[in-house]
């Protein structure tokens, strides 16, 4: 056996669950299963995929996401090349983004409605539902400044959650203005908090110099109260970010969506303008957060765009929302099955099951058999691991004959066929 183990904060999905570094990691037929469903919403909602790079240039994400963000200044695997360069993406907007810039998808009229699965990386602590290689699943409708599409956006979150029986579940909401808003804001709020600086922890002091907003992020109590009477970002945004923030709010609640307004919610990117939305798991705890969005009008002309193209979208967690399904989400969820197992008995047996075990799967069925020439117990054992609906038994005498003996395992029966009519046989 390899001395080699993955490396910490990643993990490997296998066909069985399985547990790494005290985290449950569920079975592939999990993950496909949540993205299936992923994918069947996001059409409801008129999105296409897009694949986008794991590897991009360093710069697009300083610029995109910040170079104050936590991601930016200490959690980017990144590394150079000759003159460039490279990071594994921590996050897909930004890519998207550029993709969208590059193909002048702006071209193609209209609105793009872009949705995405697929893994970032980020250099975190890992902890529980916390990972350097985690999942994101998201999307970017990009070319909209109508307060709809910031609804659509949160719609399609929830329903992504609720198509796989997750309800327990928080929509937080704030709007972050426009781009002079936020300045006035954070002159007022580190005016407020300069008294009484030295009360901080060192995280929430570093950050009154370098990015005073995420100190309302604080999940220190005594922090939190020291913000009770934090001016408010709602009090100095713009009447036109005011009104757009109403009409989400409307929209939301036209479809019966509750939402809890959030002054404080800021998120931790920098490309945010106006609404900023996150979706908290009431189950999780600690690393609840299962998928944060908003719109970022302005991260067009920070990736070099000459007009602003305005924009907004969710990303969400996959480790977060498997997490947060419970054994009751996850019954629908068909275990894989076999169509037929061949047992093989003797040499000529074993050779006979390969060209057989190709026919019957060019005909469209799923067929496995032994590898190992074992015996017919070890084999029966292997066909019902397997789960397959039917059990083909193939030693000399029915090679003689051309007749195999079938048992039916749900039905638990057994039926003489001779080889010419397997593939007739299995369809009943
Ligand atoms: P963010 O891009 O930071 O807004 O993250 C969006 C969502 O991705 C979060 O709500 C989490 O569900 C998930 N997420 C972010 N970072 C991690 C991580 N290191 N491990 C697992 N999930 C993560």
């Amino acid at each position: 056996m390899s001395s080699f183990k993955s490396i910490s904060g990643t993990f490997d999905i296998l066909p069985e669950g399985h547990t790494t570094g005290g985290d449950s990691i569920a079975p592939s037929r999990v993950w496909q299963y949540v993205e299936a469903t992923i994918r069947k919403v996001m059409e409801a909602y008129g999105a296409e995929e897009i694949r986008t790079p794991i590897l991009e240039p360093t710069e697009l994400i300083a610029r995109g996401i910040g170079q104050l963000t936590d991601i930016v200044s200490k959690e980017m695997f990144a590394f150079e090349r000759g003159d460039t360069n490279y990071v594994l993406r921590p996050e897909v907007t930004a890519p998207v983004m550029r993709a969208y810039q590059q193909h002048h998808l702006d071209q193609k009229g209209g609105v793009q409605r872009l949705y995405y699965i697929g893994p970032c990386f980020r250099a975190e602590r890992p902890q529980k539902g916390r990972y350097r290689q985690f999942h994101q699943f998201g999307l970017e409708i990009i070319g909209a400044t109508d307060a709809r599409a910031d609804a659509d956006t949160i719609a399609c979150a929830v329903d992504v959650y609720r198509a796989l029986g997750l309800t327990d579940f928080t929509i937080r909401l704030n709007s972050l203005g426009d781009s002079e808003s936020r300045p006035r804001y954070k002159d007022a709020l580190i005016a407020y908090i300069t008294p009484f600086a030295d009360q901080l922890s060192e995280i929430s002091r570093n950050r009154l110099q370098t990015n005073p907003m995420r100190i309302l992020d604080t999940k220190i109590e005594k922090e939190r109260e020291l913000l009770k009477n934090a001016p408010l970002l709602s009090d100095f945004i713009d009447e036109e970010s005011r009104q757009h923030h109403e009409e989400v709010k409307g929209y939301l609640t036209s479809i019966g969506l509750k939402y809890v307004d959030d002054p404080f919610l800021v998120r931790g990117l920098d490309y945010y303008s106006r609404t900023a939305f996150e979706i908290e798991s009431d189950s999780l705890g600690a690393q609840g957060s299962l998928a944060g969005g908003g719109r970022y009008d302005l991260l067009s002309l920070e990736l070099g765009a000459k007009q602003v193209i305005p924009a907004v979208g969710f990303a969400a967690g996959m480790e977060r929302l498997i997490m947060a399904l419970d054994a009751a989400n996850l019954a629908d969820i068909p275990a894989p099955r076999l169509d037929a197992f061949i047992v093989a008995l003797g040499d000529a047996a074993l050779t006979w099951t390969f060209p057989v075990a190709q026919s019957l799967r060019a005909k469209g069925f799923k067929v496995g058999y032994d590898l190992k020439g074992r015996s017919l117990k070890a084999q029966m054992r292997e066909a019902s691991r397997q789960n397959s609906r039917y059990v083909i038994i193939v030693g000399d005498d029915e090679l003689a004959s051309g007749v195999a003996e079938v048992k039916d395992m749900d039905q638990s029966s057994q039926t003489s066929v001779p080889f010419a009519q397997l593939a007739s046989h299995l369809t009943k």
